[in-house]
């Protein structure tokens, strides 16, 4: 069998032109008699792979100049400790509950301060966003966490709420983890941003940062160091050895971005992508999606087939067809593609034939 269409919510599809270039620089990178995974992260060759990919990523993100980047370690989840342990000062904090991820931020972060829930989708089982006017945010409140797009439940902000309009002057701390590069950010609605790297970036083990410069330095006291944006900022992310393979395969990612006409280019085919695959849907009588219509997620589009008992011939034809890893995630069942910045439309396309060609044998 040869490459498929690969449907993963994460650790997820790169682009193949990318695996290629890794492939071919694995022994050897760029004539220096080594590989990357072999290289000191204190040596030119790889200061020169970091400096390339967070010009690179501030370049195609737009990231202003009075934001740090960091490349750390422990993922989204490890974020959900460390944002607290950096931002709270021991105060107390607001969240907007809209699927799994924003649950476990705030569960999370209550070890570490007040974490008080400003809005909840739940009773509506995670398929609406609560109007940002309906938040319920303390004068106090040290930041308002969202995730921006819930990778589980299919629901994305197609904006980012403007707190200061809503009479708020806490930072907006954003999980972006499944949604970051499909899509243009306005950073002047944004306090903090984070992200794992495995679902849009790259391999696993790299977390992305991006922070407002005013928000460093406030660490608790017992912060491990290693997670103390000031220590990490004020050494380039090389408080101690950062994930540098990720980082360098992330950094291809970057360029084969550039190369495919940025951010804007990519939220466009993100868009047709994520259009074809719903309307296929919306338009079936065997498959549903439960999520309005205004905020369904670009990056990842749980369906349910009417009748489950015919979940596992799904799956196992999807499987025959080239088509990989569309189980649903465990807590909703059903079936799931994510349909990342590296998934072809072509891939869309022959999942859209493959249902169509499923629904038919239904009959
Ligand atoms: C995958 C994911 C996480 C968890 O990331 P880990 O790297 O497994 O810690 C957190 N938030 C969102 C939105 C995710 O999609």
């Amino acid at each position: 069998m040869g490459r498929a269409f690969n449907f993963s919510a994460g650790p997820a599809v790169m682009p193949e032109a990318v695996l290629q270039q890794a492939a071919s620089e694995m022994l050897d990178w760029h004539g220096s008699g080594m590989g990357v995974m072999e290289m000191s992260h204190r040596g030119k060759e790889f200061i020169s792979i970091y400096e390339q990919a967070e010009a690179d990523l501030r370049e195609l993100l737009a990231v202003p100049a009075h934001f740090k980047i960091l490349f750390m370690q422990g993922g989204g989840l490890a974020e959900n400790a460390i944002v607290p342990l950096n931002l709270s000062q021991g105060g107390a904090m607001d969240f907007v509950l809209t699927g799994s991820w924003s649950q476990k931020s705030h569960k999370e972060a209550g070890k570490y301060g007040s974490a008080r829930v400003a809005a909840s989708a739940q009773a509506d089982g995670f398929t609406t966003l609560p109007a940002p006017a309906t938040w319920q945010i303390g004068a106090d409140s040290r930041y308002v966490h969202i995730c921006g797009n819930e990778t589980i439940h299919g629901v994305e902000f197609h904006e980012l709420p403007e707190l200061k309009a809503l009479g708020c002057d806490a930072p907006l701390v954003v999980d972006f983890s499944s949604h970051v590069a499909s899509r243009p950010v306005d950073w002047s609605r944004v306090g903090l941003a984070f992200g794992g790297a495995q679902k849009n970036l790259g391999p696993a083990g790299l977390t992305l940062v991006i922070v407002r410069e005013d928000l460093i330095g406030h660490a608790l006291l017992h912060c491990p160091s290693a997670f103390d944006y000031k220590l990490v900022a004020d050494n380039q992310s090389m408080y101690n050895t950062p994930p540098t393979y990720s980082i360098y395969m992330a950094g291809l990612v970057f360029q084969w971005l550039k190369q495919h006409g940025g951010i804007a280019a990519m939220e466009q085919r993100n868009i047709a992508k994520a259009q074809l695959l719903y309307d296929c849907i919306d338009s079936s009588a065997l498959y549903i999606n439960k999520v309005s219509k205004n905020c369904r997620s670009r990056m990842n589009v749980p369906f349910f087939l009417r009748d489950e008992s015919r979940n596992d011939a799904f799956l196992a034809g999807a499987k025959a067809a080239n088509l990989l890893q569309l189980k649903g995630h465990k807590s909703v069942g059903g079936m799931r593609a994510s349909i990342y910045n590296a998934m072809p439309l072509e891939g869309v396309q022959a999942l859209v034939a493959y249902m169509r060609e499923f629904e038919k044998t239904q009959a």
